[in-house]
């Protein structure tokens, strides 16, 4: 089938002598394709789909992706493509179609989807470049000043050559940075065009032919002079029967023999040695043969599932906390594969742990390939090929998973749907992977079957409004009640204390108590570091990012002050640089706080900290995470990391330390994010043996969203928000377009801002701003901001997309403005 939709594959075969035009994508952020002739040597090799080298530029060369072919001569001089580099197409057209949507959808070019599309080892050109890493994610506050320059200039122009990286950094002593920024993952080195894809070898043993039969081998083992290899063979020959086949280290170290008594049986040609490519999807486990039997509710579920697929593409399935909505997933993806469809399971990066893949992996053992930024390129190209096969059947993984070249596309599974990291922030493509999987999934008829105990404001209204079916599943798996939300007014007890409250005397008893009984804790603050900011107790003085217009956080474990915006760091101040005083007040608490304070009010029990800056290595979270499963921790304090996804068995209390935090912030989603977060952590109580106990310190204490929190009541919350979006036309009820523009002078970017805001007014009147946002200076570029809320039902929304590009173009026609950056961003979240 997907063969057939190119239409224009052999077209050109019986006319070699027609002249040739291709449309080619090339890996950049550049507005259009390009297009190329093609040499009459090359025309008989011509698939869309297929890579072509080209010269881009004065002479930088590339592998562009073919989109089109054409025989119709354009109006201007074409250059001649170099070479053909592909012999069958390495993306399928539906991916061909997805980059193209992406680009029209999200406002960026289809060359910045490719970029984020291909794996690196398919993004090739001709010189030793810098690549910038793709998968490396929006947060560059780990990077230092130089490092980050690099990352910048990477982020933009996806590629560096040496020279372009001295340049921008001002020294020629580059390789350091470079080698950091590898090792941080931000980039690779590539050597194109003889960089091939390395195949791990390994020497697999096999017995002789010759021997293959009782009575040779009988009569070598009985007069063989050479006991120890003797052993060796039977070792070889039991192995051999019970697994198939035996590689050299595995035989080594279940016989417990020598190399040398391996290479006498290989010299008397008894054993052979050979190569072998060696599967590396292979070492995971193999299928076990636990099944689990639904609930009845459950039960109900899935059938409604089902029979929501006779008639919609799309299934939202309402299930609280611990419902078990893993289960239904699992018995939908059985349903698929067993109709030989590949399924794709998306969830947002820090919920892909080692307990969701055990988890699947019990139901599917080695059917299931893993898709994760911390995986290498190697391992990535094995992926990518077996999908493309349709050999590997399930993928699970993060948001850009959805552009691996599946080939039989059945169902999309988009676990935690609400999840705000489905939407890619930096660079563009700045996509939406749950609303891209719709329409992926569309294009292979495929379903899309998406999950949340509190869903998204805009996927509950498409339930509603019938364009989803809605199926609940409003019991938790094993009848054990929701836990009970307690709100603890931290007014009273701040006036006790002086200052802000941390762990109140309520929830410090309630620890002790969950303690007591051999329980565990988990305490949730959305803050890293140690003090959010420091204040100069005479003066008022507040140190502050010299490149962003934030306060610095201080951080115990480095002793520095940290900007969470830029990542750049400062040495503590000794003294007040505006009055010389040294009465410093540390103001609020990140989780380093905590986990010291914790450390010293429970001396006795084990304690961890879970965020950013404690899981840095390749396995640090899972191990976290394995630990506190296993009870070898009993009180875990960490930011959005500990709430999400996680199931764990002896948790009975959640406290979540500062909740006006998570109420205060100046967005319209603000309430939608808080009572995700809050309900999310809360759901992490009480999971498995009695029901379990939520603390909440609030001074808001008559919050509603606490309130429908205290009811876990979804519903209301729902009502009431959506209310409230309708009145001032949010989404759903709107469609946003956000502009940010960015430039080094303050002057310049606000000009810019209210030329451009008032060349659009006239066609958005609903425009809001330009306005300044809370945070105007990141990385010493001002920033201001444009919201375009485009009705609905307005239809043209492409149009009105196109009225956006021209006046950015005309914006940036004038030398002035001609640096402003000027980011689009749809539908942001
Ligand atoms: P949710 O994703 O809805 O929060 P989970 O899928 O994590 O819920 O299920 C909660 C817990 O209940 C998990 O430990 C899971 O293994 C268990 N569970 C759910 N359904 C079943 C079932 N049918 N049989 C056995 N255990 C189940
Ligand atoms: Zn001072
Ligand atoms: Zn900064």
């Amino acid at each position: 089938m997907i063969n057939e939709n190119f239409q224009e594959q052999n077209l050109f075969e019986k006319s070699e002598v027609a002249n040739l035009w291709i449309e080619v994508i090339l890996p950049l952020a550049i507005p259009k394709t390009y297009t190329y002739s093609v040499p009459s040597f090359l025309q008989k090799k011509i698939k869309t789909g297929c890579r072509a080298e080209v010269v881009f530029g004065k002479n930088k060369k590339y592998a562009g992706i073919i989109k089109s072919v054409g025989n119709l001569k354009p109006a201007y001089e074409t250059k001649d493509i170099l070479n053909i580099i592909d012999d069958e197409p390495i993306v399928y057209p539906q991916q061909l179609l997805l980059w193209k949507w992406i680009s029209d959808y999200y406002m960026c070019s289809e060359g910045e989807v490719m970029a984020a599309a291909l794996p690196t080892h398919l993004k090739l050109s001709s010189e030793t470049i810098l690549i910038y890493n793709e998968e490396y994610g929006d947060d560059f506050s780990q990077l230092d000043n130089e490092e980050y320059l690099v990352a910048e200039a990477l982020l933009i122009k996806k590629e560096l050559k040496l020279a372009e990286v001295q340049l921008v950094t001002d020294t020629i002593h580059v390789y350091p940075i470079i080698k950091r920024l590898i090792d941080k993952r931000v980039c690779f080195v590539w050597e194109a065009f003889n960089e091939k894809y390395k195949e791990k070898k390994e020497n697999y043993i096999v017995l002789n032919p010759d021997y293959d039969n009782d009575e040779k081998l009988s009569e070598l083992l009985n007069n063989s002079k050479a006991p120890k290899q003797m052993e060796l063979l039977l070792s070889f020959l039991h192995l051999i029967k019970t697994q198939g086949e035996v590689s050299q280290s595995e035989l080594l170290k279940k016989s417990g023999a020598s190399v040398a008594q391996l290479k006498g049986l290989a010299d008397k040609n008894i054993l052979l040695v050979e190569k072998r490519s060696v599967d590396r999807l292979k070492s995971l486990p193999k299928k076990s043969d636990i099944s689990f039997e639904l609930n009845e509710s459950q039960k109900k579920a899935l059938s409604e599932i089902d029979i929501a697929f006779n008639t919609k593409d799309v299934c939202l399935v309402h299930g609280i906390t611990s419902s078990g909505k893993t289960q239904l997933y699992i018995k939908q993806i059985e349903k698929f594969i067993n109709e030989g469809k590949q399924v794709l399971y998306l969830l947002p990066e820090i919920t892909l742990t080692a307990q969701i893949i055990r988890r699947l992996q019990i139901n599917f053992g080695g059917n299931i390939g893993i898709y994760h930024s911390k995986f290498n390129n190697n391992e990535r190209v094995e992926l990518w090929n077996k999908i493309k096969t349709g050999e590997l059947k399930i993928i699970l993984g993060a948001r850009s998973a959805l552009f691996l070249p599946f080939k039989s596309l059945g169902l999309i599974v988009i676990d935690e749907e609400h999840d705000p990291s489905f939407k890619q922030q930096e660079p563009a493509p700045r996509y939406n992977a749950r609303d891209t999987a719709i329409f992926y999934a569309s294009l292979f008829k495929a379903k899309v079957l998406m999950g949340s105990a509190t869903p998204s404001v805009e996927s509950y209204y498409n339930a509603l409004k019938n364009k989803y079916a809605l199926v609940n599943l409003d019991e938790r798996y094993g009848g054990i009640k929701l836990p009970e939300i307690k709100i603890i007014d931290t007014r009273t007890v701040a006036a006790a204390k002086k200052g802000k409250v941390m762990i109140s005397p309520q929830l410090k008893a309630a620890i002790e108590e969950a303690l007591a009984n051999d329980r565990q804790v988990i305490l949730f603050q959305n803050r890293r570091g140690y003090a959010p900011f420091l204040i100069c107790g005479t003066c008022g003085f507040i140190p502050r990012c010299e490149n962003c217009d934030v306060t610095l956080t201080l951080h115990k474990f480095s002793n520095k002050l940290h900007c969470h915006y830029c990542g750049n760091t400062y040495p503590k101040l000794p003294a007040c640089p505006a009055c010389g005083s040294v009465n410093w007040i540390e103001k609020n608490f990140g989780t380093e706080k905590i986990e010291e304070e914790l450390t010293e009010d429970f001396p006795n029990n084990r304690i961890a900290r879970m965020d950013v800056d404690a899981v840095k290595g390749k396995n640090a979270h899972d191990t976290l995470i394995k630990l506190f499963e296993q009870h070898r921790i009993d009180i875990l304090a960490g930011t959005q990391m500990v709430v999400k996804g996680l199931d764990f068995e002896k948790v009975s209390l959640v406290g979540i330390l500062d909740a006006d935090g998570l109420l205060s912030f100046a967005d319209f989603r603000v309430n939608e994010r808080a009572f995700q977060l809050m309900e999310q952590v809360s759901g992490r109580a009480g999971r498995k043996k009695e029901q379990g106990l939520v603390l909440i310190q609030a001074s808001k204490i008559n919050h509603p969203v606490l309130l429908f929190l205290q009811e876990h009541n979804y519903e209301k919350f729902y009502e009431n928000e959506i209310a409230m979006r309708k009145q001032f036309f949010y989404p759903p009820y709107s469609r946003l377009i956000k502009l940010t523009l960015k430039h080094k002078l303050k002057d310049t970017t606000h000009d810019a801002a209210d030329i451009l805001g008032n060349s659009l007014k006239k066609y958005f009147p609903g425009l809001v701003g330009p306005a300044a946002p809370v945070i105007n200076r990141v990385r010493s570029m001002y920033l201001m901001e444009i919201l375009i809320k485009l009705s609905k039902d307005a239809g043209h929304i492409q149009d009105q997309k196109k009225v956006i590009n021209n006046y950015i173009n005309l914006l940036k026609a004038d030398k002035r403005f001609r640096s402003v950056i000027i980011i689009p961003d749809v539908d942001p979240v």
